[in-house]
C-alpha cells in the first residue's frame, strides 16, 4: 500500500507530502514515538549523540545522520499501514527506559520523575487530587483571591479548579496575560521554544511559531482561560493597594481599586502571581524629563508613532533592546543604541521559523511525536546549569567560574567577531566583563548585524544627561532624536510591591525583609503571612526547567498546601519561623557555591544587598524534589 492510500483524510497529504514531513521531523522524538508504538527493537539500537545549542549554553540529544534514513522509511511503514495500531502513551513504568532512549544515558528518579510530566502523557500532569473525600459544602464559601492574570495566575486558577476551588482572579491591567499584554514592543517574542514555553497541561495547541510571537502567546492565553473556564472570575482593571490579615476571621481583608471606586473584600485565601516583571524602570538620567520628542518604555510602546525615517535612540541592550533594535534599525534614519553593559549574546538557529503544514501533520498524526518533541526541548534546557557552578581547583588555578564556563565564554566571544569583525572597535565594546549565564542569557535577533549597518551607532559611553532635543553621552557627543526608547527593564526584586501587605501582629513585608530583600520559605511562603502564597517570589527562578513547568509544580504545591488545609478542617496554614529560616541558611550556604553573587552584580539577579534573591542556587532536579508536596512539619496548620 502506498502512503498515499493511507488513512489520510486532507487531500493534500500525499506520499511527497508525507516525505516531506518526516524529513522536517526531530529524528530522536520521531524515533521514541515509533518505538513505543512498533516495539521495533532496531529503533532502540541507535546511538544518541549530543550537539551544542545556543552556542553550546543548551544541548540537544540526536541522532546521527547515518541513520535518519532508516528512521523516516519505519516511520513512512507505519504511517502508511492502514491497520496501524495505536498503543495508548507510555504507563510511568514503560516511560522511564524510553526516557533513557532518548537521552542515551541513565536518569535518576527525580529527572524522570520531573520529565514524566513535562512528556504530558497525563491530562493534568501536575495534578493534586484530593487525598480524603470532601464535603463540598465546605467549598461553597471557601474564597480564593489570585492577583494576576498572567501565565502564573492562570496555572494557579486551573490547580485549584480542579479541586473544586473557585479563585476570583483579579488583574489592574484591563485585558489577561500579564507580561503578554502590556510588552507589545515590535518583535517581541519568547526567547526559550514555544514548546517549552507553554503549560504541559495545555499542549496540544496549534502554535505557528517555533518561537512564539506575543499576539501568539495572548491568543494561547485567551484559549487557555476560555478552554478551563476561567473568564468570568477574571475582574480586570482592579488592583489590590493592600492587604490585611484579620486573625478574628482568619480571613484577608482587601482593598481593590477599581477605577476611582475603594472596594473592600475579605478572602479565606489569597495567592499573589503578580510577576517580576510588572514594575518597569525608567532610568534615572540627569533632565529626562525635559525632553520634548518622543519617549516611551518598552512595556507602553506607543503604536501611532511612525519611526520611519527618525531618529532613535534605544537605552538598554538587555533581551527587549537586543530583541527589538534590528526592526527599529530597518526604518530609522538614524539609530543609537546607548549601552550601560554589554551581554552575552547567543545565536539561535531558526529563530523566526514557522511551522510547516508537514510539522503540523506530523505533530496531529504520529501519536507521541509531540510528546517527544517536547521532551528534548526539556532534555536541551537542563544542560545549562552545567555554567553555573564555582570550581574552586580551576579558580585556584587562574580560572574563572569553571572549565564549561571559560569555554562557553570562548565560544560567544568567537561569535562576536565573526560577526563584526574589527569594524569601529565595536568588538570590544561588546565584550561583557562577567562571565556568560551570570545574566540572563540574550538572543542575537540580528543585533549585531544590525550594528554593521550604516545608520546604526553603539555608544558604550555612558549617559551625561538627556536634553529637550536629545541625548549627550559621558563622553561629550549629543545627539538628536526624535524618539527615545527607554528599555532599561523592570525593577525586579520589588515583590509585590507596591501593595501593603500586613500579617499576624500587624506585620509587613519591609520588617521582615529588612536584612537583606525579600526572602520566602521555599520562594512560596512567609512566616506571619498565613493563607499566603506567591508564585514566582523570592528565589523562585530555577536554574533551568521551562517557567511553565515551574508555576505548574508551584500552584501544585499552593494546592497541596491549601487541600492539606481544609481536609484538616482547618482555617489557616502558615509556615513556621524556623522552617523559614533553616531554609534560608540551608539556601545561602548553596548560593555561595554559584556565580551570580560574585559575577552577576548590576544585573537584576542580585538585588540592592548584593544578595542574589531572583534566582535559586540548587539544581533543578534538587528544587523540584522540594516542592513536590509541602512537608507538614515545617507549617502550623490551625
Ligand atoms: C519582554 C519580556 C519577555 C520575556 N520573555 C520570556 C521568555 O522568553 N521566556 C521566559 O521563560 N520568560 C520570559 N519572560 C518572563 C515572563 O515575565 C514570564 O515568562 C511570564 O510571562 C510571567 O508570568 P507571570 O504570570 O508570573 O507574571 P506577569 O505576566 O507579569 O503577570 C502578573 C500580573 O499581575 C498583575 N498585577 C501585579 N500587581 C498587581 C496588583 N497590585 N493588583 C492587581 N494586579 C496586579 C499585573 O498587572 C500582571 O498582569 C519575559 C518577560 C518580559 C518582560
Amino acid at each position: 500500500m502506498s502512503i498515499a492510500e493511507a488513512e489520510v483524510t486532507d487531500e493534500k497529504v500525499d506520499d511527497a507530502f508525507i516525505v516531506r514531513a518526516l524529513k522536517q521531523a526531530d529524528m530522536n522524538a520521531l524515533r521514541l514515538a515509533l518505538y513505543h508504538q512498533t516495539d521495533d527493537a532496531a529503533l532502540a539500537d541507535i546511538e544518541v549523540i549530543s550537539i551544542p545549542v545556543r552556542g553550546g549554553a543548551f544541548e540537544a540529544r540526536v541522532i546521527h545522520r547515518d541513520h535518519h534514513d532508516i528512521i523516516r522509511e519505519k516511520a513512512a511503514a507505519y504511517l502508511s499501514d492502514p491497520k496501524r495500531q495505536i498503543k495508548p502513551p507510555p504507563s510511568v513504568e514503560q516511560a522511564k527506559p524510553l526516557m533513557e532512549l532518548f537521552q542515551g544515558r541513565t536518569i535518576d528518579d527525580a529527572a524522570f520523575a520531573f520529565g514524566y510530566e513535562d512528556l504530558g502523557f497525563a491530562d493534568v500532569p501536575r495534578d493534586r487530587p484530593w487525598k480524603k473525600e470532601i464535603d463540598p459544602k465546605k467549598l461553597d464559601n471557601f474564597e480564593v483571591t489570585i492577583i494576576g492574570t498572567g501565565f502564573s495566575g492562570i496555572a494557579a486558577a486551573v490547580q485549584l479548579d480542579r479541586l473544586g476551588i473557585k479563585s476570583t482572579m483579579i488583574d489592574r491591567y484591563d485585558d489577561i496575560g500579564g507580561t503578554w499584554h502590556v510588552n507589545d514592543y515590535p518583535e517581541a517574542r519568547v526567547d526559550v521554544p514555544t514548546f517549552l514555553y507553554q503549560y504541559k497541561f495545555e499542549h496540544d495547541y496549534p502554535w505557528k511559531s517555533f518561537f512564539a510571537t506575543q499576539p501568539e502567546l495572548l491568543d494561547y492565553i485567551n484559549h487557555t482561560v476560555d478552554t478551563y473556564g476561567l473568564r468570568e472570575r477574571i475582574e480586570l482593571s482592579t488592583e489590590i493597594k493592600s492587604a490585611r490579615w484579620d486573625e478574628a476571621n482568619k480571613k484577608w481583608t482587601l482593598e481593590l481599586q477599581k477605577g476611582d471606586d475603594i472596594e473592600t473584600r475579605q478572602s479565606d485565601v489569597v495567592i499573589s502571581a503578580a510577576g517580576l516583571f510588572t514594575t518597569p524602570k525608567l532610568p534615572d538620567i540627569e533632565g529626562i524629563e525635559n525632553f520634548t520628542g518622543e519617549m516611551f518604555h518598552t512595556t507602553n510602546w506607543n503604536h501611532d508613532f511612525d519611526p520611519t525615517g527618525k531618529k532613535i535612540a534605544v537605552i538598554g541592550t538587555g533581551s527587549t533592546g537586543t530583541q527589538l533594535m534590528p526592526a527599529l534599525a530597518e526604518k530609522a534614519q538614524e539609530l543609537t543604541v546607548y549601552q550601560r553593559t554589554p551581554n552575552w549574546i547567543t545565536p539561535i538557529d531558526g529563530y523566526h521559523a514557522k511551522l510547516t503544514p508537514e510539522q503540523q501533520w506530523l505533530f496531529d498524526t504520529m501519536p507521541g511525536y509531540r510528546n517527544w518533541f517536547i521532551y528534548q526541548q526539556h532534555v536541551g534546557d537542563i544542560w545549562v546549569q552545567n555554567f553555573h557552578e564555582m570550581d574552586p581547583e580551576w579558580i585556584a588555578k587562574g580560572g574563572r567560574v569553571n572549565e564549561k564556563n571559560e569555554k562557553l565564554r570562548e565560544n560567544l566571544t568567537a561569535y562576536i567577531h565573526k560577526k563584526v569583525g574589527d569594524k569601529d572597535g565595536l568588538f570590544d565594546k561588546l565584550i561583557p566583563e562577567y562571565a556568560p549565564l551570570a545574566r540572563r542569557l540574550v538572543i542575537d535577533n540580528g543585533f549585531y548585524d544590525a550594528l554593521m549597518r550604516n545608520n546604526v551607532t553603539l555608544e558604550s559611553d555612558g549617559i551625561e544627561e538627556i536634553t529637550a532635543t536629545g541625548i549627550t553621552s559621558v563622553g561629550g557627543t549629543s545627539r538628536e532624536f526624535d524618539l527615545i526608547v527607554l528599555g532599561a527593564g523592570f525593577h525586579v526584586s520589588r515583590y509585590f510591591w507596591p501593595v501593603e501587605y500586613q500579617g499576624r501582629d500587624g506585620i509587613t513585608l519591609e520588617q521582615l525583609w529588612n536584612k537583606d530583600g525579600a526572602r520566602a520559605h521555599k520562594s512560596i511562603t512567609l512566616p506571619g503571612f498565613p493563607n499566603f502564597f506567591v508564585i514566582y517570589g523570592p528565589n523562585a527562578q530555577a536554574r533551568a526547567g521551562s517557567f511553565h513547568s515551574w508555576v505548574e509544580i508551584l500552584s501544585r504545591y499552593i494546592a497541596d498546601a491549601i487541600a492539606t488545609m481544609i481536609e484538616k478542617d482547618a482555617s489557616t496554614i502558615e509556615v513556621k519561623k524556623d522552617a523559614f529560616e533553616g531554609y534560608n541558611k540551608r539556601m545561602d550556604e548553596a548560593m555561595r557555591h554559584i556565580l551570580w553573587e560574585s559575577e552577576g552584580q548590576g544585573g537584576y539577579y542580585v538585588n540592592e544587598y548584593g544578595r542574589s534573591g531572583v534566582n535559586m542556587p540548587w539544581t533543578m532536579y534538587e528544587f523540584y524534589q522540594m516542592v513536590r508536596e509541602i512537608e507538614p512539619d515545617d507549617f502550623t496548620i490551625a
